[in-house]
């Protein structure tokens, strides 16, 4: 394993196979509604469940590396329910003064209120959702058009201009006079989106996560975490596919004699798999390791997004064509993943874009290891 873990990671993620053997392998055909209880009850008494919340409201705020191994073991388990064993985070929440801490924080945590992201724009937006400030009012107007679970959340942290001040992440409820959902709507992963408009909507001043102008570096820490989770979670699907492509290999292929990894084409397809993994996981390991340091890990946060989502792709898309046709069978696992892994290189944003930004970073910047 090129990540050495110590003792103490080394039983964390032993402790992860066992909990997603146990608690969620056996509810591999329950919905996610119907597992979710039992799934949190599980995750709690595991220690799981704490580990993104923090310690002043009962979590154990682990490190990005502790984090980091628990979901890559989940996803190396292929495991259903996952998205249920972490509770809720404080996310551009952390660290919110009164009222936000008592109205919004401490309810997300505890899991009686939901929150939701808004940041991106629909493509045909003229101007990006903004907001005067009257009195102890702020007016907000404009669209959010993909946010993540937004059906059924009671707040949205929506990134807004505010007039003359820069941009600000105020926290908007959704029950508030103005605020419509123009569609929900489930991408290809199976996830759950809505989109949003504002209409003059009054929020209260006190509702701004911060001052004007500190919206954009709050959002992009947060998108900063999730990169990295969603690497770690590549860098596990990547392990459970190629042990599963592995156990084909190995097996005897009856038709033409032999077993079906003695082809040396064959061969190069699974070496370059194995080596993708390898990269991805060097890389993914180590900036967890830089992050917890108390390094700035933007650009290495970006790299691992942006390669992990993109590995994990050409190795489930190689997987399929290497075992074949049944591969593609709607309920075949490799199926299930093609379809989940694909949305991951356009979430908390698409390859190019993040590219981009990390030329921009050396370039115009001067900033950054990478
Ligand atoms: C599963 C999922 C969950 C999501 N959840 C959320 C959420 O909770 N909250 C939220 O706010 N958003 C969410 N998003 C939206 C996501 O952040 C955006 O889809 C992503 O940032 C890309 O933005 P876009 O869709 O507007 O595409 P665009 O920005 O229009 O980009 C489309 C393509 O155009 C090209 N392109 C764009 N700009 C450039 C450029 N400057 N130079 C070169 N090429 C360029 C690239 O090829 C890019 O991939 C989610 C998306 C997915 C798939």
């Amino acid at each position: 394993m090129p990540e050495q873990l110590s003792a103490e990671h080394r039983e964390l993620a032993a402790r992860v196979r066992d909990f997603a053997a146990r608690e969620l392998e056996p509810r591999r055909d329950q919905s996610a509604a119907e597992a979710r209880p039992a799934v949190v009850a599980a995750a709690r008494a595991a220690g799981l469940f704490q580990m993104t919340q923090p310690a002043e409201s009962g979590g154990s705020a682990a490190s990005v590396l502790a984090l980091t191994v628990v979901r890559d073991e989940l996803a190396a388990a292929n495991a259903p329910h996952q998205d249920a064993v972490f509770g809720p985070g404080p996310g551009v929440l952390a660290g919110v003064g009164e009222p936000l801490a008592s109205t919004h924080l401490a309810p997300l945590l505890a899991g009686t209120r939901r929150g939701a992201f808004g940041f991106t724009e629909p493509a045909d937006a003229v101007t990006p959702t903004h907001a005067r400030i009257d009195g102890d009012t702020l007016r907000v107007t404009g669209r959010k058009s993909y946010v993540t679970g937004g059906g059924g959340a009671d707040f949205v942290n929506t990134l807004v201009q505010i007039e003359d001040r820069g941009p600000a992440l105020v926290v908007i409820d959704t029950d508030a006079p103005g605020v419509t959902i123009e569609r929900t709507f489930t991408s290809l992963d199976g996830s759950h989106h809505a989109a949003f408009r504002f209409d003059d909507v009054a929020v209260p001043v006190t509702h701004m996560i911060g001052e004007p102008g500190q919206g954009m570096p709050r959002a992009m820490r947060q998108i900063g975490d999730v990169r990295l989770a969603i690497a770690a979670r590549c860098v596990g699907t990547m392990r459970w596919v190629i042990d599963d492509l592995t156990r084909h290999l190995e097996a005897e292929d009856g038709r033409s004699g032999g077993r079906r990894g003695d082809r040396e084409g064959v061969r190069l397809r699974y070496a370059d798999l194995r080596i993708e993994a390898f990269a991805a996981r060097s890389m993914l390991y180590r900036t967890a390791r830089l992050a917890d340091a108390g390094e700035n890990v933007v650009n290495e946060g970006i790299a691992c997004k942006v390669f992990a989502t993109e590995a994990v792709g050409r190795v489930v898309d190689t997987a399929i064509q290497l075992v074949g046709g049944v591969a593609l069978t709607e309920d075949h696992p490799l199926a299930v993943l093609y379809r989940q892994v694909r949305s991951l290189r356009l979430a908390e944003g698409g390859s190019d874009v993040l590219r981009l930004n990390l030329a921009r970073g050396k370039l115009e910047l001067d900033k950054g290891r990478l």
